[in-house]
């Protein structure tokens, strides 16, 4: 994903634009991120002391896969992009962070997308909010329905022993 800029000396103080590209899948912590369509790029490059900064937001439709059913879904993750293209011959200073790259009449900003979109990852994927995961008998999903009956809560069953020790709900003796 390459961007024109030409030559800094001749770089307009703000300019928009828009990129569009196929990314190659990402290997992150074991989990194979695939983008089902090209990753889109949106924003603004200004001209600043010492350089270039492009500001905008990534737009990649990827496929995850979901942290309870284990299924693969589409979800289009949103990131922000910001990057400081140093002037020629400038050093990365002391307290730049590592989306420095040097001015390049034409700067490859793959890298800088591809680190945007892990940093915007979901710590735990879910296909849907209320996604109900598998079933722990038979390990279906439980949208599906499966045959098992739903677990007892435990909370419960101590609730239920408490007041049968006590002689019922009533607390008169009475049983069923
Ligand atoms: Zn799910
Ligand atoms: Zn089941």
């Amino acid at each position: 994903m390459r961007l024109d800029l030409g030559p800094l000396e001749a770089l307009a103080p703000t300019r928009p634009f828009s990129l569009e590209g196929r990314f190659e899948p990402l290997e992150v912590g074991g989990e194979t991120i695939e983008f089902l369509a090209p990753v889109v790029v949106r924003g603004r490059v200004e001209r600043v002391r010492g350089g270039a900064m492009v500001r905008g937001e990534v737009v990649a439709p990827v496929g995850l896969r979901c942290g309870r059913c284990l299924d693969r879904y589409r979800s289009e993750l949103r990131a922000p992009l910001d990057v400081v293209l140093r002037a020629p011959g400038l050093q990365a200073g002391r307290d730049d962070d590592a989306d420095s790259v040097p001015y390049a009449p034409q700067v490859d900003l793959t890298p800088a997308v591809e680190e945007a979109i892990v940093l915007e990852l979901p710590v735990r994927p879910l296909c849907r909010v209320d996604c109900q995961g598998l079933c722990p008998r038979c390990g279906t999903r439980r949208e599906g329905g499966c045959e098992c009956e739903p677990e007892p809560d435990e909370r419960w069953r101590v609730l239920a022993d408490r007041l049968m020790d006590q002689g019922g709900p009533e607390g008169d003796g009475r049983r069923g």
